[in-house]
């Protein structure tokens, strides 16, 4: 299957800064052998909707509500993403977790409002340095993952998973590939039980990659792209990462 590399730029930007990084990175973009999206704050969608028309990289949101509409203040739906464009929504992304307090049950909510508006969500799970010394990675991750897969039933297929250990995210510390692939079994098996088309589901991997580790991970059988976060606000970097996708 094709990698999918899509970059969170996190709440970084600015107009003026938005159309130089992709410009950039749309100028120094060959022909991509993997999908590629911009996971852009929501107040420049329409910007990035109209820099990115025609290209061969696709829009993401960082998040979607889990409410259809309505009083909801702050809250941004599934089908207004879906009018700008958006193809992806990263939902459950540690910082959501544990700053917003999303639990695996909203979750798995926002998942299934993004599938109703064909948008496809990608699912982060991943756990804390704590939990991964008490030995508990597999547990964490699979109790997130089987939220999504319950409250999602036969669309599962349909979803993207970043796997993220918290521990790796923003602060330079890459799982290993081989730590990283471990994982990312554990996750394709508990998808394979849920539906015979799970062999389809793009498993990515996040938490510091960046260009000069970014082919080891992605050699490993089961890690199918990369969630990028500090690596995707530079033209470079992100363009190597692209290339390591091939
Ligand atoms: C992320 O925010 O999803 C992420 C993986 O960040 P970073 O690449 O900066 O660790």
């Amino acid at each position: 299957m094709k990698k999918l590399i899509a970059g969170n730029w996190k709440m970084n930007g600015s107009l003026a800064a938005n159309e130089k990084l992709i410009k950039d990175i749309l100028a120094g973009l060959a022909q991509p052998a993997c999908q590629i999206a911009v996971g852009v704050p929501s107040a420049y969608l329409a910007q990035c909707q109209a820099l990115l028309a025609g290209s061969v990289i696709d829009l993401a949101s960082q998040d979607v509500s889990a409410f259809e509409g309505g009083a909801y203040t702050g809250e941004i739906a599934a089908a207004m993403l879906k009018e700008f464009g958006v193809r992806y929504a990263i939902v459950g992304h540690s910082e959501r977790r544990q700053y917003h307090g999303e639990t695996d049950a909203v979750v798995a909510l926002k998942a299934q409002r993004a599938l109703g508006c064909g948008i496809t969500p990608i699912v982060c799970v991943g756990e804390t340095l704590a939990e991964r010394e008490a030995g508990q990675t597999d547990d964490v991750v699979k109790r997130q993952l089987a939220a999504v897969i319950h409250t999602n039933g036969h669309c599962i297929s349909e979803i993207v998973v970043a796997y993220e250990p918290v521990w790796a995210i923003g602060t330079g510390k890459t799982a290993t590939p081989e730590m990283a692939q471990q994982v990312h079994a554990v996750l394709r098996a508990q998808l394979l039980a849920a539906s015979e088309h799970a062999d389809r589901i793009k498993l990515l991997y996040g938490g510091s990659m960046n260009a000069a580790n970014a082919a080891s991970l992605l050699a490993q059988p089961d890690i199918n792209g990369g969630l990028i976060g500090g690596a995707a606000l530079k033209v470079q970097d992100f363009l190597t990462i692209v290339g390591a996708a091939a």
